[in-house]
Formats: C-alpha cells, structure tokens, sequence
C-alpha cells in the first residue's frame, strides 16, 4: 500500500454497530474534513483513469456523491447522479437489486449517458457490489460502456468485486 492510501486508512472511522446491530460503518467524513487527504483521496481514485477518456463518472447515492462531483472535475469528465427510487425529477431508467432481505431500486435519467459515452463508476465503499452491478446495468441499459470503477474503500471479506466480473477494471484505493 503507497503511504497516501495508508494516510486515508488511518483517517477512516470504524464506527461499530451503525447503522444496526453487526456492521462496521467506514466514515469517511474525517477524510472529508481535511483538505490535504481530501485531495489525495480525489487524486487516489482518479490516477489509473487519467487519458482512458472518461466522459462521465455515474455516482451512487449518497456518499459517492461527495468524492464523484470532484473526481469528474478531476477528470474533465461530466456527473451523474444514480438516486434511490423517486428522487429524480425526470424520466428515469430503472434497476432493482437483491438485499439481504427484499429489494431495492436505484434510478437514473434517461437522457443523462448515451452510447458514445466512457463511464466510470465510483462510490466510497463497495461492499456486497449489488449495487455497483445494478449500476452498471444502468448504464448498459442506455447503451453506453463501462471502462471501469474506483472505489475508496472495499470491503474485502464481503467478495463483492466477484458480482463485478472481468468486464472493466476494479480500482480500490483502500481495502478493508
Ligand atoms: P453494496 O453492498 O456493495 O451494494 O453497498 C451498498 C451501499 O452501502 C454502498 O453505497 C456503500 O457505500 C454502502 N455501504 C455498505 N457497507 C458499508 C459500510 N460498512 N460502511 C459504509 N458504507 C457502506
């Protein structure tokens, strides 16, 4: 591990039994917060993407947000926004996904990637990949291709980069 990603390790808050019983939450607000690991988390995530003409950076609700709009800044490449059921005010293409117990949907304008376009996939933590697939199906379903993913933080005992596949490179700064 390089010593900024072990700087953003160390900066990561375990926080134990939230939000329920039995998961470790990884906060990574304390990164957030300072101005220095700010930057090399953005420069982290965005280091094998340079020159791969990344045209948008598609986020996952709602922590991925925060570190997406300005890994797209740092990529030159434009922001979209993949909300929880509801949330988008226009019309949407649409995914639902396995829990552990029930389903859930995720949404995406239907206008906002098109075929031409490279996409990049991030959120802070990947954990199951049920969402990050249902994401990508997302994608897939406006036509357009995944070159890869970028992720803070995964979870590594939870194996989600196996729903991911071979398709596009897995980029994880942290593992935990
Ligand atoms: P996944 O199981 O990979 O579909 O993850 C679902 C969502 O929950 C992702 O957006 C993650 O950011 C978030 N998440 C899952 N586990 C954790 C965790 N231990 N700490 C913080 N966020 C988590």
């Amino acid at each position: 591990m390089t010593s900024t990603a072990l700087d953003l390790q160390h900066a990561i808050r375990n926080v134990a039994n939230f939000p329920k019983a039995g998961i470790q939450f990884k906060d990574i607000t304390p990164i957030l917060v300072d101005p220095v690991l700010l930057n090399q988390a953005v420069d982290a995530l965005a280091a094998p993407y340079f020159g791969q003409g990344i045209t948008k950076v598609v986020a996952i609700e709602a922590r991925g947000f925060i570190l997406g709009g300005m890994l797209a800044c740092r990529l030159g490449a434009g922001f979209v926004p993949v909300r929880k059921k509801g949330k988008l005010p226009y019309r949407t293409l649409v995914e639902t996904y396995a829990l552990e117990y029930g389903t859930d949907t995720i949404e995406m304008h239907e206008d906002a990637v098109s075929a031409s376009d490279r996409v990049l996939i991030h959120d802070d933590v990947i954990a199951t990949g049920g969402t990050a697939v249902a994401a990508h199906r997302l994608v897939k379903q406006a036509g357009a291709d995944v070159v890869g993913y970028a992720f803070l933080i995964e979870l590594d005992f939870l194996q989600g980069r196996r729903l991911l596949g071979e398709q596009a490179p897995v980029h994880v700064v942290i593992h935990g």
